[in-house]
Order: structure tokens, then C-alpha cells, then sequence
């Protein structure tokens, strides 16, 4: 193999010679030049220091079609004096896959052959990096505002929705109450005799019309708690009156269903604040959805006990001599309502207390009860949760705090 540059330049053709081997052992790439029998009569630095050869058999001469570029002399020539301008091929280059550009010269009839990093073995130099990296988080940027901008156009729609549905749940209260006044007149006999016909008539009347009012109710909680109006009165309250003004109703919707209702409330159960139509309205969900998903002949216990809760986020923690010792203070009132119903199966024992989330499509409601339930709990400090299992009835329970504690989180 020819020597790329020559160290003493005597004659003019050699001061030229070696200016130009100099000059292309400059080239960042490496540079071959063969005659038609594959001897190689020119190889700048690079190529001498990075074209690999195939080991060549004692005594035979080096030939760069057959140890190079591992093609036949022949075919290649015929590419090249067909009219193709450059043929490539792949060799390996300093231990990695390189693309041999290959041209002819016909007036010498050599080839030159120009190897370069194969495509995918470009090492993406520091600008190019850069800039994709400056793309990436441009584009990142864009994804991001259009994703606020949509999730602002999306809170909007819904509170759009929201006023909407308070709007319209406004306007049904007031003709719901004159029917449910009316109803009571008629049924009261004030206005006449009834026969047993007429009398069962206004009676199942009345009961959807219960409904009506009931779903309304639950849509002005729901758009107050949403649109973040509502305002809970704390007052001293006893909550055996809470429930025990519900009883009456209870009872009748109970004996129509042919469902057991068992009140167990605490002889013990102190005076404490909570805002009294909101817990009476969460215990009336828990209650009603109890009744709802509980079969004739079934039960349903409602039960209301003194409990010591210990949150775990309390700042001081318990000291074991404490633990230890006597039980401590109950500071809390625990509600359970457990049925003998159908159950709920695990997968949805949180997601039953989101917005909208039905088990059972098919079952009545909007599936807000629970939700609107939790909200009023949490908005006492409290907590609820449910123990289920499929078949095998359901108890949801809640804790409320006697005494509300402002917890630092710091
Ligand atoms: P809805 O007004 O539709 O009853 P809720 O939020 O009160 O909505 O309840 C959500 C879902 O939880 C119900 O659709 C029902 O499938 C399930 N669920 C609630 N309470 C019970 C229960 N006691 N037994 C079985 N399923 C229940």
C-alpha cells in the first residue's frame, strides 16, 4: 500500500505529490485510491488508520475489492461504466459499520473511495442535539398550553353545567311543594271522601312525587357543594333527634317493602356540633340506598355508637405507656347502616362515592348520593368508607369528630 505522504520532496511531481497527500490526510474522512486490479495506490491517515482488511493469505498481495469492499471487480465496474455516478457499498471503519462511496475516474481508471459513518451511526454532533432537545421542549410547551387551555374550556362547560342544573333543580322546588301540599290535602279527607281506589292513587302520587322532590334536593346540594356555596352550620345538636326525625318515614317505606329496620343508638350518645340537616340528610342516603338495594325479608340496622378514632396524621404520637393503659376517650360518633342486600363487589368500593358512578346502571338514581354523602362527612372532618362483599350485604359507616381539631400538616 502507497505511503499518503511523502517526508522529502525533491523533485517538483514529488513537492506536489506530497502537498497533496498532505493535504488529503487533512480530510476528516477516509480516502482509497484503486487501479482496476484492486491494488490500492493512495490511502490517506484516516483510511490507513481505520479501513479494516480481511487477513490476507502469507505471500498474496492485499487486493480492496476482495479484503474490503467484498465485491466482485467486475459487477461493480459494470455499475460504474453503465452511467451510475457513485455506487455504495458497506465496509467497516474503525470497529464500526461505514458506507464506502465509490467513484470512478475513467481517464486514469481508478476508483475513489470515500468512507463515512453508515446513517444510523452518525453521532448526532452537540448543535443538533441542542436543537432537538430546544424542539422537544418547544413542542412540549405547545402539548402543555393546549392541554390547559382545553381543561379551562372543560371547567368551564362544566360549570356551565352546574349552574345549569341548580337553575332548573330552583325552578322544580316550588310546583314539586304546591303537588306534595295539594297531595296532603287530598289525602287528608279535608276536601272530600276518597274511596280505597282514588285513595291508593294519590298515595303512589305522592311517593313519586317524594321522589321528585328528594332528586331535586340532591341536585341543590350537589350544585351548592360544587359551585363551593354551601356553608355548614355548626350547632350543638343531638343526633338521636337527627334520626329519630326520620323514623316515621323510614318506618312506612320499610313496611312497604317487607325490609326489617333495627335502630340501635347508644344510651351515652353526647350533645355535639355538626350542621343537623346535613348529617340527617347523609344518614338518610345511606339509610334509603340500604332499603333500595335490600330484597323482601331482608334487614337493615342502622346503628349510632361513641368510638375513639385515632387519626393517623395526629401530630403527637401515642406514647405505648398509653396505649397501654386504660381505653382511652371516645371523640367521635360512629354511624353504621348495614344491610342484608345484594353486596358490592370490591373493584368499586371507592369509586362509589364519585360523581355519577352507578353499580348497577339500571337501579333508579343519579348516582350522586354517595357523593354528596362523602362532601358532607369530609366537610365535618369526618370520614366514611364501606365493608361489602357480593351476596353478602353491605355495612358503609362514618366516623364525625365530637370536638373538630385543626390538624398543622407541616
Ligand atoms: P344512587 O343515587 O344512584 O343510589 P349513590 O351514590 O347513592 O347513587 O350510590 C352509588 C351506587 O352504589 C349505587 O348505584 C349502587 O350501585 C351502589 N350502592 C350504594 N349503596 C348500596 C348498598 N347499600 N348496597 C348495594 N349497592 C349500593
Amino acid at each position: 500500500m502507497s505511503k499518503s505522504a511523502s517526508a522529502e520532496p525533491q523533485a517538483p511531481g514529488a513537492t506536489l505529490f506530497g502537498l497533496m497527500s498532505s493535504l488529503l490526510d487533512a480530510l476528516d474522512k477516509p480516502l482509497l485510491v484503486t487501479d482496476r486490479s484492486g491494488r490500492v495506490l493512495f490511502a490517506n491517515l484516516h483510511a490507513q488508520n481505520s479501513v479494516q482488511w480481511d487477513a490476507v493469505a502469507d505471500g498474496a498481495q492485499p487486493n480492496l475489492f476482495r479484503d474490503v469492499l467484498h465485491v466482485d471487480a467486475k459487477g461493480l465496474f459494470g455499475q460504474l461504466e453503465g452511467g451510475e455516478q457513485e455506487v455504495d457499498l458497506q465496509i467497516q471503519c474503525g470497529g464500526a459499520p461505514a458506507r464506502a462511496r465509490i467513484r470512478w475516474l475513467p481517464e486514469p481508471d481508478w476508483l475513489v473511495i470515500f468512507a463515512e459513518p453508515a446513517p444510523n451511526e452518525v453521532p448526532a454532533d452537540q448543535d443538533q442535539m441542542r436543537q432537538t432537545v430546544h424542539d422537544l421542549l418547544q413542542e412540549r410547551e405547545i402539548t402543555y398550553r393546549n392541554l390547559l387551555a382545553a381543561y379551562l374550556r372543560l371547567q368551564e362547560v362544566n360549570r356551565q353545567k352546574t349552574v345549569f342544573l341548580g337553575s332548573a333543580a330552583h325552578e322544580l322546588k316550588t310546583p314539586l311543594a304546591v303537588m306534595k301540599g295539594y297531595y296532603d290535602l287530598l289525602l287528608s279527607g279535608s276536601l272530600g271522601n276518597l274511596t280505597e281506589k282514588q285513595r291508593d292513587i294519590l298515595q303512589e302520587s305522592k311517593h313519586s312525587c317524594d321522589r321528585l322532590v328528594r332528586l331535586v334536593s340532591t341536585f341543590l346540594n350537589y350544585t351548592a357543594l360544587e359551585s363551593g356555596k354551601l356553608v355548614l352550620q355548626f350547632q350543638d345538636n343531638d343526633i338521636r333527634d337527627c334520626v329519630n326525625d326520620m323514623a316515621v318515614r323510614w318506618k312506612e317505606a320499610f313496611r312497604r317493602a317487607n325490609v326489617h329496620l333495627d335502630l340501635i343508638l347508644d344510651e351515652k350518645l353526647p350533645v355535639f356540633k355538626f350542621d343537623y340537616p346535613k348529617i340527617q340528610q347523609c344518614v338518610t342516603n345511606l339509610v334509603d340506598n340500604a332499603l333500595k338495594h335490600t330484597p323482601a325479608g331482608g334487614k337493615v340496622t342502622l346503628q349510632i355508637q361513641t368510638q375513639f378514632w385515632e387519626r393517623r396524621i395526629s401530630p403527637i404520637t401515642p406514647t405505648k405507656e398509653r396505649r397501654a393503659g386504660k381505653r382511652p376517650q371516645p371523640n367521635s360518633i360512629l354511624v353504621s347502616v348495614t344491610d342484608t342486600g345484594v353486596g358490592i363487589a370490591a373493584e368499586f368500593h371507592q369509586e362509589i362515592f364519585e360523581d355519577f358512578v352507578r353499580v348497577d346502571p339500571s337501579s333508579s338514581g343519579m348516582g350522586l348520593g354517595l357523593a354528596i354523602t362523602k362532601r358532607l362527612i369530609q366537610a365535618h372532618h369526618g370520614k366514611i368508607w364501606v365493608d361489602s362483599e357480593p351476596g353478602r350485604g353491605s355495612s358503609f359507616k362514618f366516623l364525625l369528630p365530637m370536638k373538630v381539631e385543626v390538624y398543622s400538616y407541616a
